[in-house]
């Protein structure tokens, strides 16, 4: 039986993207290909609030669960998803154990309207072998809509693209979709690395896809409408949404109607963060 290693396993509602408001559980799986040290910070410069947290995990007072980890202003605010030194804050479980777990959070104890959202980290790492496992436990079979949370960088494996083309055919009404987060240059992650169109196109080979740019400021957007020529060029063809950056929301309310305008300047869609004015970003939700 397949196992991942979970850092979230969580019931909430969707904040971001085109399922807004959705209820949905979401699986966040531990590990990252990217830092995004940049987020909230002048450009060119990186944040050091997540290393810090780190070094007091470490080295003064280890922090015994998830939920007592400090929230971030700056930085990848699921920084604990991906950073060694939280790795055993996410424990490995089977696909019997994550199962189990979902029938317990979901509030009807089976699937009805809510989502499933694979999320990280970067879901799309690794852990692609072990999702068929999960999918195919008989609690899973009343699922109805995957999305995965993904970044953009990761090929789907032959064997995991010709299985979701099969798990999307075989109940009718069943979809997938890729929430694309697309790194730009303010995150801190190198363009060459961040943004791959061809992958994205991929996607929408086997369930939609659309793209959501975090932005703050004018360079920001000029990155994104660069991007988004990028991937129209290569043949994307799916919604592209702009959100403004905050984990905190001290830093969301400085620019999320600013950034709700230039979406609606660039006829593009606004996404908001329904988890920091809701929830104040707190881990689980
Ligand atoms: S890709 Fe996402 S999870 Fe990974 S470091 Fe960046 S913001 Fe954090």
């Amino acid at each position: 039986m397949s196992k991942i290693k979970i850092a979230e396993l969580f019931y909430s509602i969707q904040g971001e993207g085109r399922y807004m408001g959705v209820p949905s559980v979401f699986l966040r799986t531990f590990g990252c290909n990217f830092k995004c040290a940049g987020f909230g910070m002048p450009r060119g410069e990186l944040s050091m609030e997540a290393a810090g947290i780190a070094a007091t995990h470490s080295l003064v007072t280890p922090f015994q669960k998830y939920e007592e980890l400090p929230l971030v202003s700056t930085g990848c605010d699921s920084y604990a998803s991906w950073m060694p030194e939280f790795k055993e804050l996410s424990p490995m479980l089977t696909s019997e154990a994550i199962a189990d777990r979902i029938m317990e959070i979901l509030p009807q104890d089976h699937w009805k309207d809510e989502h499933l959202v694979i999320t990280g980290g970067e879901p799309l790492l690794g852990w692609q072998r072990a999702y068929p496992d999960l999918l195919k436990h008989e609690d899973m079979a009343a699922l109805q809509e995957i999305t995965f949370e993904t970044n953009g960088t990761q090929k789907l494996s032959a064997e995991f693209k010709d299985y979701l083309a099969q798990w999307g055919m075989t109940e009718p009404g069943r979809e997938i979709t890729f929430s694309v987060s697309a790194k730009l240059p303010g995150s801190g992650e190198r363009w060459e690395e961040a943004i791959q169109p061809d992958i994205v196109c991929e996607y929408e080979q086997v369930g939609t896809a659309y793209l959501k740019f975090v932005v703050a400021t004018d360079e920001d957007i000029v990155d994104a409408k660069n991007a988004i020529n990028e991937y129209r060029a290569a043949g994307f063809t799916g919604e592209v949404y702009l959100m403004p950056v905050g984990g905190v929301e001290s830093v969301y309310a400085l620019n999320n109607r600013r950034v709700a305008e230039e979406a609606m300047r660039h006829g593009l869609r606004y996404s908001d963060r329904l988890q920091v004015p809701l929830f104040k970003n707190a881990w689980g939700t």
